[in-house]
């Protein structure tokens, strides 16, 4: 992920000298709090049927294999055989859970304007006939630069991603595996795998972290073409972006462009993953706002909330492992991957069930 932007509370604060100045940015947001698929206000006894309800189990040593498959092909960097190789791997391991798989190629710029090749794959779940759909959503391209590492003489090394890309992605195929056979969902889901999110100005470049469109340039792509790849927009009921959701100290807050767009999507998901126990992990506590793929999937009018990990004992914003050549399998860890993939299992199924499954 990228950048954070200090100004919405106090809580980021924090972050003033780790990462970013202070900009504004306006928003053209189309909120549709009804939409005609999905009446989805939950009440108390929807949520009673969701407890009662069996749903499957979250494995997380599944979700840890997918993620370290990716990782093994090495740093997925922009125009390199391991980016192209690991497309190839994420298009065939959505198809060969059945999935509908759309790739949507494009060419992009990055900060200093080299031109690149960019691909975002669109793993569909449910047929034409559902009229109800969400979108679940991670990038999957890794940082090109380990700019934050303690060690300057790594700042121009890429990084493997596993937290950072890849552990969303493998969350992802795990969610399609467990719900690929289950024809009682009466739900569609869209798995979005952006790329080139983790392009953004590195730090060591003056003016640092600046410009806030040097980030997303995947999901910027989708959202300027976004009719041509999805259904219909409006039947798409709210997103889930996943970013850094599997590393070893993680802590979930209440991220502020998610509170708000989509504060009742926050509050249904953080209220489910206190229910399960996971209140450690998904923290009932405001965070500050964050440049990263949610926003763009806002802009086209879905209400989208971002999963991301802040540092557990708040020395900066992102984890330890962020933008660091730490950031590889070795620091996955499978009670995190857990705590997500298995509230994301009760989310979707709850969903399934406000819409009357
Ligand atoms: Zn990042």
């Amino acid at each position: 992920m990228g950048r954070k932007l200090p100004e919405i509370n106090e809580k980021s604060s924090i972050c003033m000298n780790k990462c970013v100045r202070v900009i504004k940015i306006t928003l053209v947001l189309v909120v549709s709090l009804l939409f005609v698929c999905c009446n989805s206000k939950k009440n108390e006894e929807q949520q009673e049927e969701l407890n009662a309800q069996s749903v499957p189990a979250f494995c997380a040593d599944s979700a840890y294999s997918y993620i370290a498959a990716q990782c093994a092909f090495g740093p997925r960097v922009m125009n390199s055989a391991a980016h192209d190789s690991c497309a190839k791997y994420i298009i065939e391991k959505f198809e060969s859970l059945g999935l509908d798989v759309i790739s949507q190629d494009g060419v992009t710029t990055l900060y200093d304007g080299t031109k690149v090749n960019m691909k975002n794959i669109i793993a569909r779940y449910g047929g034409d006939d559902v009229n109800c759909r969400i979108i679940i959503c991670s990038h999957w391209d890794s940082r090109p630069w380990a700019d934050n590492d303690v060690d300057a003489t790594n700042h121009h090394t890429p990084i493997d991603g596993a937290n950072d890309g890849a552990s969303g992605v493998g969350v992802m195929m795990e969610l399609a595996r467990l719900i690929k056979d289950d024809d009682t969902l009466n739900i569609g889901v869209d798995f979005i795998c952006f790329d080139a999110e983790d392009c953004g100005t590195p730090q060591w470049e003056e003016g640092g972290h600046d410009d806030a469109n040097t980030w997303c340039l995947g999901s910027q792509y989708w959202a300027a073409n976004a009719n041509s790849v999805m259904k219909d927009l409006g039947t798409y009921k709210f997103g889930i972006l996943l970013d850094m959701v599997g590393g070893s100290e993680s802590s979930f807050l209440k991220e502020a462009f998610s509170m708000m767009y989509a504060p009742n999507v926050v509050n249904d998901i953080w209220a489910t993953a206190s229910n399960l126990g996971y209140g450690n992990y998904f923290v009932n506590e405001n965070g500050g706002g964050i440049t990263d793929d949610h926003i763009q999937v806002n802009k086209v009018g879905i209400p989208c909330v971002d999963i991301i990990a802040s540092d557990i004992n708040g020395r900066q914003c992102f984890p330890m492992t962020w933008h660091t050549m730490n950031d590889n399998i070795q620091n996955i860890n499978v009670n995190t991957l857990k705590a997500v993939g298995q509230t994301l299992v009760a989310v979707i199924y709850n969903s399934a069930s406000a819409n009357g499954k």
